[in-house]
This record gives structure tokens, C-alpha cells and sequence, in this order.
């Protein structure tokens, strides 16, 4: 029967390609991939000569439904993005929705993505964390979004453009305060793969000064809010009850 292999990809270094990735990237009938020139390289690396077809945000929908009358027809097909993990902030999401609607099996293989290669390297609490890829380009949409985090107590996670960094960690040491945990991966699994950090302030001042290093592919990991500067919830239903009786 037909399938729809997920396929993760390296983010930088191709030693990250799994075994198990190599072989279904060599094995199945089509390759389906976000950008054909820089997913060539990977291919070609690993002796892969499998037909690709690009897969991006704009053809997404019209290619699906052709896609999976091809897998339920009998192929294999494996789904590819640029770097990382496919549908972490980039495309596939259609596609594999489609095809569990349509009953194609879906297969994960699984391998590295940036989240969690920043995440679990860089020393904040990982039990419970939330992802939230890239904030609004614009200053007032993001300082909006940015708001309704400030009192999430949960490690918050972060992609963000390189021309975009100074700007954007000025609205979150603003917002977060500047004393708020947060460290800075920048080309993770690359040469010149950097941790930054300890603090939003530390990371602001870093950007402020980086010059010619505020280039490269960057995630933000920033820690939650501490339990002591919480807003206190309140529940006025469960409050007018207790005080209701003691009205006279
Ligand atoms: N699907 C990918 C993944 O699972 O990692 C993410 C795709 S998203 C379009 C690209 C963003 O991921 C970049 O702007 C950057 O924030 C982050 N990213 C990807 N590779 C990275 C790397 N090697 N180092 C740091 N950040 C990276």
C-alpha cells in the first residue's frame, strides 16, 4: 500500500541524517520537498536519485489531492523541508492532514528539528515548555503577542529572523524584564554554532553590539515567568460566594 514517509532533515550538519532517513529518502517513488535546488544537495550526498516535486505554501492545497490519489494508488512518497523537522514552521501541514482524511498511513521519521536541538541545550526548565515560532514581524503585533506571554510560566521557545533579533529581544527585555532567564542558539549543529545568554538583557546587549555575528539562523528560548511575579487569578464567581453569605 501506499504511504506518506515525514522525513526530518538535517539542520545544519548532514551527519545528522539518520540511517533510517537515508533509506527511505533512496527508497520511496517520489520525493515531495519545500525548496528542489537546496534538497538536491541532500540527495545527492546520500546517492539518492528519486524524482522530487516541490511542495510549498503556494501549491500546497491544489498538489494534495493529486498526491494522495498517488499513494492510494500504491507509491511511496516521502515529505522533506528545507532543514529540520517538516510542518514545525514550515509546509506539509495540508498534505498529511489530507492524507490521514483520506486514509493514507502516515509514517514519522523522526530526527532533528531547531526547537529542540536550542531547547535541550540551553539549561532552562524543559518538563513543560511551549512553542510559538516566529512572533509577528511588525513591532505592535508582536509587543501584542509578546503580552499575552509575559505571565506564561512555561519555558517558551522562539524562532526568529537575524535582521529581526535587536528589535524583537528589545520588546521582550522590555516586557519579560531584562532579568528573565533566556539563551540565544544560533547555527545550531553549524561551525559557528554560539549559545548566548543568561538573561534577556545579556542576550539584548549581545545583539546590540554583534555586528557582523547577528547573522545565521537563531531560536530563542526564554524561561517562564517566575510564580512571584504572577498576576494573582482571581474567581470572582468563588469569591461572591464566600463573601455573599457575610454581606448583611
Ligand atoms: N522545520 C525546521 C525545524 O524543525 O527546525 C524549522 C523551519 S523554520 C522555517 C526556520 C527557522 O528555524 C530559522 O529561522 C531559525 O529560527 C530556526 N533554525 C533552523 N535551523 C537552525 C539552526 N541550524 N540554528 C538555529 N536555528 C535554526
Amino acid at each position: 500500500p501506499g504511504r506518506l514517509y515525514v522525513v526530518a532533515t538535517p539542520i545544519g550538519h548532514l551527519g545528522d541524517l539518520s540511517p533510517r532517513a537515508a533509506a527511505v529518502l533512496r527508497g520511496v517513488d517520489l520525493i515531495c520537498a519545500e525548496d528542489k535546488r537546496t534538497s538536491q544537495r541532500l540527495l545527492a550526498h546520500i546517492g539518492s536519485k528519486v524524482p522530487m516535486r516541490a511542495l510549498h505554501d503556494h501549491n500546497e492545497r491544489e498538489q494534495a489531492e493529486a498526491l494522495i490519489d498517488q499513494m492510494l494508488a500504491g507509491q511511496a512518497l516521502a515529505l522533506i523541508s528545507d532543514a529540520g523537522t517538516p510542518l514545525v514552521s514550515d509546509p506539509g501541514f495540508r498534505l498529511v492532514r489530507a492524507a490521514r482524511e483520506r486514509g493514507v498511513e502516515v509514517v514519522p521519521v523522526p530526527g532533528p528539528s531547531a526547537v529542540l536541538a536550542a531547547l535541550a541545550a540551553a539549561g532552562l526548565p524543559t518538563d513543560r515548555f511551549v512553542f510559538e515560532g516566529f512572533l509577528p514581524a511588525k513591532s505592535g503585533a508582536r509587543r501584542a503577542a509578546l503580552n499575552a506571554l509575559a505571565a506564561e510560566p512555561r519555558t517558551l521557545v522562539f524562532f526568529e529572523a537575524p535582521h529581526r533579533i535587536v528589535a524583537a529581544v528589545a520588546d521582550f527585555a522590555d516586557l519579560f524584564g531584562p532579568d528573565r532567564p533566556a539563551w540565544l542558539a544560533r547555527e545550531l549543529t553549524k561551525r559557528f554554532e554560539q549559545f548566548v545568554g543568561a538573561t534577556l538583557g545579556d542576550v539584548l546587549a549581545w545583539s546590540q553590539t554583534a555586528g557582523d555575528q547577528l547573522r545565521g539562523e537563531m531560536v530563542l528560548v526564554v524561561g517562564g515567568c517566575p510564580d512571584a511575579q504572577r498576576p494573582v487569578e482571581v474567581d470572582v464567581q468563588q469569591l461572591l460566594q464566600q463573601l455573599l453569605p457575610l454581606m448583611p
